[in-house]
């Protein structure tokens, strides 16, 4: 039978390792005793240009496991710093993972493949280089959620079950996860350049490199590190902002874990709230709170005056304080750029027009109300949609009680929202806790029915389907009281 010449991925050359020389080790993936595909993004494959029953064959199970690489492709572990919870590491890297090549989707824009799960590299320290089926189905399972909800974001092409078993707690199935992301170059990557090598031609590289893949127009300006800085700020205001409006709780914003190119990455112990409080914390291992919902803008901008000091030696090379003085107003702009796509983003969701409302509290007087009832947060918006289209009584199952609610209905209602603008920004469908811990958990004991059918609902958020309530519904109480989304 003559071979199809279509290639398993359409690999375009490899940039990351044409121009970054140091910023990565050439390794190749663990092999995998007994492979099995779980899930394979099949919209996803096609936009990348591929066939996906090509990639569901043999060899294209072991090309998502990195066992069965195409010749000429280097496979690498890419190299990076980061704060971790604020405390500084010079070297994390890819431990457990692998870039696998890059790839020119259908319409032209570059990915990389990259493989999590992979096995130890050199940058695995103490770490056994492997993941575990649930977190990596989570991964899959967030990303799509939130590209479902318009959401910048790495995507996972597919999870394949390994067949060894990897120690946590306990022994758990493992699996590789295939991620696809605008690149992964991270805050973490220009630390290490910096602060861990201490090479400033490798400094300029990495920053051309960036500016030429993500922000483009940057390297037309007067200094265009500074350009950088603030194309990154402004994405990553937006970013976050994006992530509060639908309750996001990335729960591990360190320094490696925030990208260059304004996608979110990295789905670990990352939940999306119930009950609105900005004092909301997800991962068990966060004790000061330093990750909490409302702290993510301000760990955001934190993580921005990391990437800005990377940046000084490029700025006023020689003169410290001058460069200070060219980045210093981008860090401070940050939290109005946030507040703006905040507001802009909050009166979406209540049905009113972008900028400053003729109501200015009305945003914050109804934060008041939501925090003090413990009212959930994605319920309520589809509630006032209703309310705005006459249901009186539309509050009533959601909140302990809907006197506390009429001075700010009537005050809002005095606005005019449209409630067919609330219907198409609030999403009546989310990966809410509960309902992923379930599906993750009967899925690592090999029954993936539940995690499909959570997959098929949250990459639909928007449009009310019979049959779906018990997926609007926040977590039973009691639920929240053990903290068990860490696992990574
Ligand atoms: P993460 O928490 O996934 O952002 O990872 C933080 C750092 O720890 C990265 O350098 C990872 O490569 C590394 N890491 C996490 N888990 C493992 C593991 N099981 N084996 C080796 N390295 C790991
Ligand atoms: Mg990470």
């Amino acid at each position: 039978m003559p071979v199809t010449a279509r290639p398993l991925l359409p690999f375009a050359e490899q940039s990351y390792v044409r121009d970054l020389e140091g910023l990565y080790e050439p390794w190749a993936a663990a092999p995998a005793p007994a492979p099995e595909l779980l899930v394979l993004n099949d919209g996803l494959a096609a936009e990348l240009g591929a066939d996906p029953d090509v990639l569901r064959r043999r060899d294209g199970i072991a090309l998502l496991l990195g066992t069965g690489v195409p010749d000429g492709l280097s496979t690498v572990a890419q190299g990076y710093a980061g704060h971790q919870f604020g405390g500084w590491s010079p070297r994390l890297g890819d431990g457990r993972a692998l870039l696998l090549g890059e790839v020119l989707d259908v319409h032209g824009r570059r990915h990389d493949i990259h493989l999590k799960g992979s096995g130890r590299t050199p940058f695995a320290r103490g770490g056994d280089g492997r993941a575990a089926v649930g977190p990596m189905l989570r991964e899959h399972l967030v990303g799509e959620a939130m590209h479902a909800l318009g959401i910048p974001t790495t995507r996972a092409l597919a999870v394949v079950a390994t067949g060894e078993p990897v120690r946590r707690e306990t022994l758990l199935p493992g699996a590789v996860l295939a991620r696809v992301a605008a690149s992964h170059l991270r805050v973490g990557t220009f630390q290490y350049v910096v602060a861990t090598l201490r090479d400033p031609g490798l400094l300029r590289r990495l920053t051309d490199h960036a500016i030429a893949r993500h922000h483009p127009t940057a390297a037309a300006a007067e200094v265009p590190a500074v350009a950088l800085l603030d194309a990154v700020a402004a994405a990553q205001a937006e970013l976050v902002a994006r992530w509060m409006l639908v309750g996001f709780v990335h729960g591990v914003m360190n320094t490696d874990n925030m990208t260059i190119s304004g996608e979110s990455i990295d789905y670990g112990p990352c939940a999306f709230i119930d009950a609105y409080d900005p004092e909301t914390v997800f991962s068990s291992i966060d004790h000061g709170g330093r990750y909490a919902f409302g702290a993510q803008p301000e760990i955001a901008q934190w993580n921005l005056a990391r990437l800005a000091e990377s940046l000084l030696a490029l700025v006023e090379p020689g003169d410290q304080q001058a460069a200070v003085g060219a980045l210093m107003p981008i860090l401070e702009a940050f939290p109005d750029r946030f507040l703006a796509a905040w507001r802009d983003g909050m009166h979406a969701k209540l049905g009113l027009p972008a900028g400053p409302a003729e109501d200015e509290s009305i945003v914050d007087d109804l934060l008041t109300l939501l925090r003090e009832d413990g009212v959930d947060w994605t319920s309520a918006f589809r509630a006032l949609a209703r309310v705005a289209r006459g249901d009186a009584d539309a509050l009533a199952s959601i909140v302990p009680t809907q006197e506390r609610f009429a001075g700010w209905l009537g005050r809002w209602m005095a606005l005019a929202p449209d409630p067919d603008v609330m219907d198409r920004v609030n999403p009546l469908y989310i990966p809410r806790n509960h309902l992923v811990e379930d599906a993750l958990t009967q899925a690592t004991v090999g029954d993936l029915a539940p995690y499909h059918r959570l997959l098929d609902v949250v990459t639909h958020p928007f449009h009310k389907r019979p049959g779906f309530d018990a997926y609007t519904a926040p977590a039973p109480p009691g639920f929240g009281d053990h903290v068990t989304y860490c696992g990574t």
